[in-house]
């Protein structure tokens, strides 16, 4: 089985200290995957800081210097690795930015590339915005040589497919589901489409049944497939539905995978290798 934790949201509003009293006691034996949004606007969104609280300016990351030495000192040492998280972050006309924005296609180049020089490691990783995207925002992430982690089923309902590769990824896509239906394709792969692929999650947070939870890691770590446990470090603290905060629900998920035996630990370069078959 393989483990990944994904950790959404920081950006140039997050002080390291926040990052470290969630993950500093994980990073050391686990690799942390942050999704960092590269120019953030603020907005009134949940995990929004009070100084920051319905500011309508982007915020470059690398106005916040502390944060920048901070994760590039982690990506060296090989305790964090990132995906990109959006663009600005927001939400246009109230629906996600990678269903309704616009120039989708170049901000994505210019987000990758550019958390790529700010942070100094390849971010081949997207992790879209309120876990929505739209055929755009899936032909944007693609065009900048990016794999999605992502539960939306790709194909029909997102549109219609106006070049013959995506016709292609379509009818991959309806295959994809049909075999999962029928038998011989667990939830918990990795789909690999003619210009991109994308990888299932787990949510953890307030919402979430730990009961159900674990009986999904179950299932997963019974087929050796992708368990990704996707979180908020502004949420650590937060009470979910079990009555436990979400730190406790996160710390017991780690340590089910650490007593699970068989489990690797990952970071997304690992995810997106090609599976020997
Ligand atoms: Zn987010």
């Amino acid at each position: 089985m393989r483990f990944v934790i994904r950790d959404d949201d920081p950006s140039a509003m997050t002080l390291p200290d926040e990052l470290e009293a969630c993950w500093g006691g994980v990073w050391d034996s686990i690799p942390v995957g942050l999704s960092v949004t590269p120019f953030r606007i603020p907005g009134t969104g949940l995990g929004v800081p009070e100084a920051h609280f319905g500011g309508e300016e982007p915020i470059p990351l690398e106005d916040n210097q502390p944060l920048v030495r901070f994760l590039r000192e982690l990506i060296r040492a090989g305790k964090v690795h990132i995906a990109m998280h959006g663009y600005n972050h927001t939400r246009p006309l109230g629906k996600p930015e990678y269903v309704a924005g616009d120039d989708l296609e170049k901000k994505t180049r210019h987000g990758r590339a550019y958390l790529e020089s700010v942070l100094g490691c390849e971010v081949a990783t997207f992790v879209p915005p309120n876990n929505t995207m739209g055929l755009e925002g899936f032909r944007a992430v693609a065009s900048a040589g990016m794999n999605v982690v992502n539960n939306q089923p790709y194909g029909r309902l997102l549109g219609f497919p106006r070049s013959p590769s995506a016709l292609a990824d379509f009818a991959l896509a309806g295959s994809y589901a049909l075999r999962r239906k029928w038998g011989g394709y667990s939830p918990f792969e990795v789909q690999s489409f003619a210009g991109f692929k994308q990888a299932p999650y787990q949510t953890v947070g307030p919402e979430t049944d730990l009961k159900k939870l674990e009986r999904t890691f179950e299932l997963c770590h019974g087929v050796g497939g992708l368990f990704v446990l996707a979180t908020h470090y502004h949420a650590f603290e937060r009470k979910n539905v079990g009555g436990g905060t979400v730190r406790q629900a996160i710390e017991e998920l780690v340590e089910m995978a650490k007593r699970a035996g068989q489990v690797e630990f990952q970071t997304y370069t690992q995810v997106w290798r090609p599976t020997p078959s």
